[in-house]
């Protein structure tokens, strides 16, 4: 059973994130492997679950959400090898310190060492990143820049758009991935949603063909030149 844990919905839902949750339990479905979606509401404890799923938010949810996260399980249950997609919020949460609208700076849970600090402007709009030989498709809109600590790879190399820093986006260790892309990233990009799956269960997946990959053929012809 595939358990996938939708963390705190309310503070980390920015742009439809949840959906990734939608979108990783059809595709295991698709393939007859039983998956369960646990939505963890901010009263709630961390539940354990093969994957945590977080999303974007504004300044005032994400700080919220970095505290509720600091006091509950989740770090411990990371560190035991649950692992995490993060995307906006969540990618700055995870790491050991994140800025927020007036530069004031706040603990992450130090999970991943990374640092965000405010950039002079934000970053709004399309977000193309290459990721080995494959293209990732979104939106991004952040106040953050992100700085990866000695050793700690992107995710991929920033084509169009922000993301980490202009040149980076996201990170990647043995149990996380993380961008700052938004769409929800795993509706938008089929192939990373398959790679995430692939990832948690640890083993590789039939193809499974949807309407998703004629979308998003259409979003990369029109992003990538
Ligand atoms: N509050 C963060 C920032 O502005 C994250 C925004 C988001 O998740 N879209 O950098």
């Amino acid at each position: 059973m595939l358990k996938i844990g939708l963390i705190y919905p309310e503070l980390l839902g920015t742009y439809g994130d949840g959906g990734n949750a939608l979108v990783l339990a059809e595709r295991a479905r698709r393939r007859h492997i039983s998956a369960e979606i646990i939505s963890v509401g901010i009263d709630d404890d961390v539940p354990d679950a093969s994957i945590y799923l977080l999303g974007g938010g504004e300044d005032g949810p994400q700080r919220l959400g970095a505290e509720l996260l600091r006091r509950s399980s989740f770090s411990s249950r990371v560190r035991d090898g649950s692992y995490v997609l993060a995307v906006c919020a969540g990618l700055q949460i995870l790491g050991a310190s994140f800025a927020v609208a007036g530069n004031d700076e706040f603990e992450g849970l130090d999970l991943v060492d990374v640092v965000t600090r405010r950039g002079a402007t934000r970053a709004i709009g399309d977000l193309v990143v290459r990721v080995n030989e494959r293209v990732l498709v979104g939106f991004e809109n952040h106040g953050g820049v992100t700085t990866l600590g000695v050793g700690v790879q992107p995710l991929g190399t920033v084509e169009r758009g922000r993301g980490n820093d202009g040149t980076l986006d996201g990170y990647r260790t043995s149990t996380v991935w993380a961008s700052y892309a938004h769409g929800p990233v795993l509706a938008m990009n089929p192939w990373f949603a398959d790679t995430v799956l692939e990832g948690v269960l640890g083993h590789e997946l039939a193809p499974l063909a949807s309407e998703a990959d004629r979308l998003y053929e259409e979003r990369r012809a029109l992003l990538v030149r």
